[in-house]
């Protein structure tokens, strides 16, 4: 069954303000399925992270620091698909990408297949801060992070019950193909600050049973992230390997430029196309120079939150959306 994409967008009423998504991943979520105390803890949840960064925003920070910030406190989170909480591969073990991308400079930082660096989004702004490099991966990308100063775990750290239940099912054959879709969950941020400039970031534990070191577009810059204050930044999450051959972040942003689509057109269009797959492929958030967010996805639902300063805030899951108004500047 292909599912129509699904489009929300938040128009800016000044060009002035801050904005900023995030999302928890795509894939076959039903929130009707939660009960009403666990859909509002995700709700608060989603709206605790996504205060992180707009806290950053509004106090007139930067945009780069303000996903950094979204995305740690995501990774923190165990219910989503990234640091703690991140899926298992076939071996039962943590591998884990990130990347994140400075709109204005273009300059981005990524790693890929970390294993003990506790914060994957951490460590990709490291390598975009401290490094020659712009893609580190493996054991050379968690000796490089330990280097820069950041804290290293064992790899158990990772592993939630919740992750290991999920892997044991699929290695005991009871899992059906409902639950091997749920293996998506990635997390990301998007945002413009006051002063114009775009950054995204993305960080993920891939997808549950991956094998022989499979990288997804997470930490791909152009695939699954990507920011250039010339058009916009881009989060994706859901099936990798068509994010990646569809180059999705940087189509979205191309589209914009060389076509002058809205950032909303060219979201649907992708979705609609290259991404058109039966069940949907994911999703993606996205903000534009203006400050104008799409959240939109072709899977059943995508975790996600969003606040423009001189718009709306709030969270959802499928359909239902919570609203709250956007964080002012503090004192
Ligand atoms: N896009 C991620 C990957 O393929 C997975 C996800 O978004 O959940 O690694």
């Amino acid at each position: 069954m292909t599912t129509r994409p699904r489009i929300y967008s938040f128009t800016q009423e000044s060009n002035d303000g801050y904005a900023i998504a995030l999302h928890g991943g795509a894939g076959t979520l039903d929130e009707n399925a939660l009960d009403d105390e666990r859909l509002a803890y995700f709700h608060q949840t989603l709206r605790h992270c996504l205060a992180q960064g707009e806290r950053i925003l509004a106090n007139g920070g930067s945009a780069l620091d303000a996903v950094e910030a979204t995305v740690k406190a995501l990774e923190l989170a165990e219910e989503f698909n990234a640091g703690h909480g991140a899926c298992m591969t076939w071996n039962g073990e943590h591998e884990l990408d990130a990347a994140i991308m400075d709109g204005a400079t273009r300059q981005s930082g990524a790693i890929a297949s970390i294993r003990t660096t506790k914060s994957p989004i951490a460590a990709a702004r490291a390598v975009l801060d401290h490094s020659d490099h712009l893609l580190l991966s493996g054991q050379g990308a968690d000796d490089f992070a330990r280097l820069a100063g950041l804290e290293s775990v064992d790899n158990s750290y990772f592993t939630t019950p919740m992750r290991l239940q999920h892997w044991q099912d699929l290695h005991t054959e009871r899992a059906d193909a409902e639950r091997d879709l749920f293996r998506f969950g990635t997390v990301g941020a998007v945002a413009r600050d006051r002063h114009g400039n775009l950054a995204a970031a993305t960080s993920t534990g891939g997808i549950t049973n991956k094998r022989w070191g499979r990288i997804g577009d997470s930490p791909l810059v152009g695939s699954g992230t990507y920011a250039d204050n010339r058009s916009c930044a881009i989060s994706c999450t859901g099936h990798g390997e068509l994010f990646i051959r569809a180059v999705a972040a940087h189509d979205i942003s191309s589209r914009m430029r060389y076509l002058g689509e809205r950032l909303d057109t060219a979201c649907t269009t992708l979705l609609a196309n290259d991404l058109n797959v039966p069940n949907g492929a994911g999703g993606m958030i996205g903000v534009d120079a203006q400050g104008n967010l799409t959240l939109a996805f072709n899977s059943r639902g995508m975790y996600r939150a969003w606040s423009s300063e001189c718009g709306a805030a709030g969270s959802a899951i499928g359909e239902g959306v919570v609203e709250w108004q956007p964080m002012k500047a503090e004192g």
